[in-house]
């Protein structure tokens, strides 16, 4: 028979509509079964203790990226994250960092989704449409590869030291996707399109403290995005100068 040990879950409960709106601790103790990930245990408080608790979950196969939390001090998505995975028996569980809070576990991802539309994500194209797929190599696509990994989570925005400190910062989740078209064969958007990051509010204001990296449960690498993006812009900057002076000869 598997045994169960008993944790005790701390949650921070608040409501943003609440009258008293001061957040507070929620304390539950539940026994789990070793392979029971964190947001098995979140269902289960819901389903059968406290109904009121709220958070967001869909695919439970870290696809989705709908369960980015704080669990222990770290940002992770809660379905991929197994109760036994600590070296403690106290869960601590608190709202991803960076946004602001509707209720308990659930936060308000609209400054994500605004930075990542400005970066016009999908895939520009001026040739004339083709009557047939438009074919990559291996080593085309192994140039995005890392990028195509990236499910939308926030972990990396919520993780971003930056952005806690100049919210208009574009974040490492919207610098990562257009690195991906700009590296994409098939993408032809002009050069100057990346110039919407030349600014420091842009891809200059990053630290390079690597949090991204550490948070993102995909292995994307925001940071390598965002050095991508500079090496172009500096190369861009060059090679405007460099026609400069052969039209000036
Ligand atoms: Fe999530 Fe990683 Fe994409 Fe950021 S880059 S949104 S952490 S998958």
């Amino acid at each position: 028979m598997i045994k169960a040990s008993t944790y005790t879950f701390k949650i921070l409960r608040y409501d943003a509509k609440a009258p008293d709106k001061k957040p507070r601790f929620a304390t539950y103790r539940i026994a789990v079964i070793p392979g029971l990930t964190v947001l098995a245990v979140l269902l289960r408080i819901r389903d059968e203790i406290d109904g009121t608790l709220s958070y967001r979950c869909s695919c439970r196969s870290a696809v989705c990226g709908s369960c980015a939390m704080v669990i222990n001090g770290k940002i992770d998505l809660a379905c991929r994250t197994q109760v036994s995975a600590f070296n403690t028996d106290t869960i601590i569980l608190e709202p991803l960092p960076n946004f602001e809070v509707i209720r308990d576990l659930v936060v308000d991802i609209t400054p994500f989704w605004n930075m990542y539309e400005k970066v016009r994500p999908y895939l520009i194209r001026h040739s004339a449409v083709p009557d047939r797929e438009i074919p990559q190599s291996e080593a085309e696509r192994l140039r995005i590869d890392q990028f195509v990994n990236c499910i939308l989570c926030a972990c990396c925005y919520g993780a971003c030291p930056v952005i806690a400190r100049e919210p208009d910062y574009i974040g490492p989740a919207a610098a990562a996707k257009l690195e991906r078209f700009v590296l994409d064969s098939r993408d032809e958007r002009p050069a100057d399109t990346l110039e919407i990051l030349n600014n420091e509010k842009g891809v200059w204001a990053c630290d390079t403290l690597f949090r991204c990296i550490d948070a993102c449960p995909k292995d994307v690498r925001p940071t390598d995005a965002i050095v991508g993006l500079r090496k172009a812009l500096v190369k861009n900057r060059f090679q405007n100068l460099l026609g400069k002076k052969k039209d000036e000869a």
